[in-house]
Protein backbone atom coordinates (compact mmCIF):
# COMPACT_ATOMS: atom_id res chain seq x y z
CA UNK A 1 0.00 0.00 0.00
CA UNK A 2 1.34 3.51 -0.83
CA UNK A 3 1.19 5.60 1.98
CA UNK A 4 3.07 8.53 0.49
CA UNK A 5 -0.33 10.65 -0.52
CA UNK A 6 2.04 13.83 -1.82
CA UNK A 7 3.34 11.13 -4.99
CA UNK A 8 1.83 11.06 -8.51
CA UNK A 9 0.36 8.10 -9.66
CA UNK A 10 2.08 6.70 -12.72
CA UNK A 11 -0.29 7.44 -15.58
CA UNK A 12 -0.21 7.36 -19.20
CA UNK A 13 3.19 8.71 -20.99
CA UNK A 14 4.90 10.07 -17.60
CA UNK A 15 8.08 8.34 -18.96
CA UNK A 16 10.13 11.57 -20.80
CA UNK A 17 11.98 8.94 -23.01
CA UNK A 18 13.82 5.17 -22.57
CA UNK A 19 17.59 4.88 -23.06
CA UNK A 20 17.39 0.83 -24.07
CA UNK A 21 20.98 -0.31 -23.02
CA UNK A 22 23.86 1.17 -21.17
CA UNK A 23 26.80 -0.89 -19.31
CA UNK A 24 27.79 2.36 -17.62
CA UNK A 25 25.03 3.15 -15.16
CA UNK A 26 24.48 -0.20 -13.45
CA UNK A 27 27.80 -1.39 -11.88
CA UNK A 28 28.61 -4.57 -13.46
CA UNK A 29 25.48 -4.94 -15.11
CA UNK A 30 23.82 -4.24 -18.67
CA UNK A 31 20.77 -2.13 -17.82
CA UNK A 32 18.21 0.19 -19.49
CA UNK A 33 17.62 3.30 -18.39
CA UNK A 34 14.03 4.92 -17.37
CA UNK A 35 13.61 8.58 -17.69
CA UNK A 36 10.74 10.16 -15.47
CA UNK A 37 9.64 13.45 -16.73
CA UNK A 38 9.75 16.41 -14.07
CA UNK A 39 11.54 16.87 -10.77
CA UNK A 40 11.34 19.27 -7.49
CA UNK A 41 14.56 20.74 -8.14
CA UNK A 42 15.74 22.89 -10.29
CA UNK A 43 19.85 23.00 -9.69
CA UNK A 44 21.38 25.65 -11.70
CA UNK A 45 24.20 22.79 -13.69
CA UNK A 46 20.75 20.56 -14.71
CA UNK A 47 21.51 20.12 -18.56
CA UNK A 48 18.14 17.75 -18.23
CA UNK A 49 16.35 20.64 -18.52
CA UNK A 50 14.19 19.46 -21.06
CA UNK A 51 13.22 16.38 -18.63
CA UNK A 52 12.56 18.68 -15.71
CA UNK A 53 10.37 20.61 -17.36
CA UNK A 54 8.65 18.39 -19.14
CA UNK A 55 4.84 16.76 -17.96
CA UNK A 56 4.77 14.16 -19.76
CA UNK A 57 6.86 12.02 -22.43
CA UNK A 58 6.85 9.47 -24.70
CA UNK A 59 6.09 6.56 -23.08
CA UNK A 60 3.56 4.84 -21.02
CA UNK A 61 5.03 2.41 -17.77
CA UNK A 62 2.94 0.06 -19.94
CA UNK A 63 5.08 0.82 -23.04
CA UNK A 64 8.53 0.18 -20.72
CA UNK A 65 7.07 -3.32 -19.23
CA UNK A 66 6.38 -4.14 -23.33
CA UNK A 67 9.80 -3.30 -24.31
CA UNK A 68 11.40 -5.06 -20.98
CA UNK A 69 9.45 -8.53 -21.74
CA UNK A 70 11.66 -8.18 -24.88
CA UNK A 71 14.98 -7.73 -22.70
CA UNK A 72 14.54 -10.87 -20.93
CA UNK A 73 17.73 -12.68 -20.39
CA UNK A 74 19.51 -9.60 -22.52
CA UNK A 75 19.59 -7.20 -19.85
CA UNK A 76 19.89 -7.85 -16.44
CA UNK A 77 18.97 -4.40 -14.67
CA UNK A 78 16.78 -1.23 -15.12
CA UNK A 79 17.65 2.45 -13.62
CA UNK A 80 14.89 4.51 -12.84
CA UNK A 81 16.24 8.00 -12.96
CA UNK A 82 14.65 11.30 -14.35
CA UNK A 83 14.28 14.10 -13.52
CA UNK A 84 12.81 12.53 -10.37
CA UNK A 85 11.75 9.03 -10.99
CA UNK A 86 10.81 8.91 -7.00
CA UNK A 87 8.50 11.39 -7.53
CA UNK A 88 6.09 8.82 -8.64
CA UNK A 89 4.36 6.08 -7.00
CA UNK A 90 6.41 3.66 -8.62
CA UNK A 91 5.34 0.47 -6.37
CA UNK A 92 3.04 -1.11 -8.78
CA UNK A 93 5.80 -0.43 -11.94
CA UNK A 94 8.83 -1.93 -9.79
CA UNK A 95 6.51 -5.42 -8.71
CA UNK A 96 6.21 -5.97 -12.21
CA UNK A 97 9.49 -5.45 -13.54
CA UNK A 98 11.27 -7.30 -10.49
CA UNK A 99 8.20 -10.28 -11.55
CA UNK A 100 10.54 -9.86 -15.45
CA UNK A 101 13.36 -10.52 -13.52
CA UNK A 102 15.04 -7.84 -13.37
CA UNK A 103 16.90 -5.90 -10.63
CA UNK A 104 16.37 -2.18 -9.77
CA UNK A 105 18.35 0.84 -9.55
CA UNK A 106 16.91 4.89 -8.50
CA UNK A 107 18.74 7.29 -9.06
CA UNK A 108 17.60 9.97 -6.94
CA UNK A 109 18.09 13.60 -5.21
CA UNK A 110 16.70 11.88 -1.94
CA UNK A 111 13.93 14.20 -1.35
CA UNK A 112 10.85 11.76 -1.54
CA UNK A 113 12.00 10.21 2.24
CA UNK A 114 8.37 8.43 2.08
CA UNK A 115 8.27 6.91 -0.50
CA UNK A 116 12.28 5.62 -0.82
CA UNK A 117 11.76 4.33 2.84
CA UNK A 118 8.39 2.42 1.36
CA UNK A 119 10.31 0.99 -1.32
CA UNK A 120 13.04 -0.29 0.85
CA UNK A 121 10.54 -1.66 3.36
CA UNK A 122 8.93 -3.77 0.49
CA UNK A 123 12.33 -5.01 -1.46
CA UNK A 124 11.59 -3.00 -4.44
CA UNK A 125 15.06 -1.62 -5.46
CA UNK A 126 18.73 -3.01 -5.43
CA UNK A 127 20.84 0.06 -5.61
CA UNK A 128 20.61 3.63 -5.14
CA UNK A 129 22.54 6.38 -6.88
CA UNK A 130 21.79 9.38 -4.02
CA UNK A 131 22.75 12.97 -5.29
CA UNK A 132 24.50 14.91 -1.97
CA UNK A 133 23.85 18.35 -4.27
CA UNK A 134 25.85 20.59 -1.51
CA UNK A 135 26.55 21.18 2.47
CA UNK A 136 23.28 22.48 3.93
CA UNK A 137 24.63 26.01 4.13
CA UNK A 138 24.37 26.04 0.00
CA UNK A 139 21.64 23.54 -0.66
CA UNK A 140 18.89 26.23 -1.23
CA UNK A 141 21.41 27.99 -3.58
CA UNK A 142 22.60 25.40 -5.53
CA UNK A 143 19.11 23.36 -5.61
CA UNK A 144 16.62 26.27 -5.51
CA UNK A 145 14.68 23.79 -3.21
CA UNK A 146 14.28 23.60 0.53
CA UNK A 147 14.37 20.26 1.04
CA UNK A 148 17.80 19.24 2.55
CA UNK A 149 16.28 18.09 5.53
CA UNK A 150 14.12 14.88 3.67
CA UNK A 151 17.27 14.15 1.36
CA UNK A 152 19.41 14.11 5.41
CA UNK A 153 16.76 11.77 6.14
CA UNK A 154 16.81 9.61 3.01
CA UNK A 155 21.05 9.18 3.41
CA UNK A 156 20.92 8.48 7.27
CA UNK A 157 18.31 5.70 6.12
CA UNK A 158 20.58 3.77 3.68
CA UNK A 159 23.37 4.24 5.83
CA UNK A 160 21.73 2.90 8.87
CA UNK A 161 20.17 0.03 7.00
CA UNK A 162 23.27 -0.36 5.01
CA UNK A 163 21.77 -0.42 2.02
CA UNK A 164 23.96 -0.87 -1.10
CA UNK A 165 24.09 2.51 -2.36
CA UNK A 166 27.04 5.03 -3.77
CA UNK A 167 26.88 9.07 -3.09
CA UNK A 168 27.65 11.54 -5.81
CA UNK A 169 28.55 15.58 -6.09
CA UNK A 170 28.50 17.47 -9.62
CA UNK A 171 31.70 19.72 -8.82
CA UNK A 172 31.79 23.30 -10.32
CA UNK A 173 34.23 25.51 -8.57
CA UNK A 174 32.09 28.57 -8.92
CA UNK A 175 29.17 26.69 -7.20
CA UNK A 176 30.85 24.24 -5.03
CA UNK A 177 34.86 24.63 -4.18
CA UNK A 178 36.93 22.96 -2.03
CA UNK A 179 35.91 23.93 1.22
CA UNK A 180 32.11 23.23 0.11
CA UNK A 181 33.34 19.46 -1.10
CA UNK A 182 35.63 18.91 2.70
CA UNK A 183 32.31 19.67 4.69
CA UNK A 184 29.97 17.18 2.66
CA UNK A 185 33.39 14.70 3.37
CA UNK A 186 33.26 15.40 6.67
CA UNK A 187 29.53 15.09 7.18
CA UNK A 188 29.48 11.97 5.54
CA UNK A 189 32.14 10.72 7.79
CA UNK A 190 30.34 11.74 11.06
CA UNK A 191 27.30 9.73 9.72
CA UNK A 192 29.28 6.75 8.91
CA UNK A 193 29.51 6.74 5.30
CA UNK A 194 31.96 3.90 4.42
CA UNK A 195 31.98 3.78 0.69
CA UNK A 196 33.27 5.68 -2.25
CA UNK A 197 32.08 9.22 -2.91
CA UNK A 198 31.89 9.84 -6.49
CA UNK A 199 32.65 13.61 -7.79
CA UNK A 200 32.05 14.34 -11.38
CA UNK A 201 32.72 17.75 -12.81
CA UNK A 202 30.18 20.29 -14.91
CA UNK A 203 29.34 18.94 -18.01
CA UNK A 204 29.29 21.98 -20.38
CA UNK A 205 26.31 21.15 -23.04
CA UNK A 206 25.75 24.38 -23.79
CA UNK A 207 22.59 24.26 -22.43
CA UNK A 208 21.12 24.41 -18.37
CA UNK A 209 18.78 25.62 -15.93
CA UNK A 210 21.15 28.46 -14.67
CA UNK A 211 22.90 29.10 -17.96
CA UNK A 212 25.96 28.39 -16.42
CA UNK A 213 29.49 28.13 -18.15
CA UNK A 214 32.70 25.81 -17.49
CA UNK A 215 34.05 27.46 -14.57
CA UNK A 216 37.11 29.56 -15.38
CA UNK A 217 39.72 27.68 -12.71
CA UNK A 218 39.77 24.09 -12.04
CA UNK A 219 38.69 22.73 -9.12
CA UNK A 220 41.76 21.84 -7.10
CA UNK A 221 41.28 18.50 -5.61
CA UNK A 222 44.63 18.19 -3.35
CA UNK A 223 43.07 20.53 -1.37
CA UNK A 224 39.89 17.65 -0.76
CA UNK A 225 40.36 15.49 3.19
CA UNK A 226 41.24 12.28 2.82
CA UNK A 227 38.64 10.87 5.52
CA UNK A 228 37.05 8.81 3.37
CA UNK A 229 37.95 7.33 -0.04
CA UNK A 230 37.20 9.64 -2.87
CA UNK A 231 36.50 8.73 -7.02
CA UNK A 232 36.75 11.15 -9.59
CA UNK A 233 34.44 9.65 -12.64
S1 LIG B 1 20.25 17.74 -11.57
FE1 LIG B 1 18.75 18.67 -10.15
S2 LIG B 1 17.15 19.60 -11.45
FE2 LIG B 1 18.35 18.14 -12.73
S3 LIG B 1 17.20 16.22 -12.63
FE3 LIG B 1 18.77 16.13 -11.02
S4 LIG B 1 17.77 16.91 -9.15
FE4 LIG B 1 16.48 17.51 -10.92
Amino acid sequence: MNTNKENNSLSAKTIYDLTSFTHLDYPEHLACIVWFSGCNMRCDYCYNKDIVFAKNGKYSPDDILTFLKTRVNLLEAVVLSGGEASSYDLISFCRKIRELGFKIKLDTNGTNFTHIKELLELKLLDYIALDYKAPESKFTQITHSNKYDEFSKTLDLLINTKFNFETRTTIHNELLDADDINKIILDLKQRGYNRPYYLQEFLDTGSNIGNITAPKKKFNSSLLLKEIEIVFR
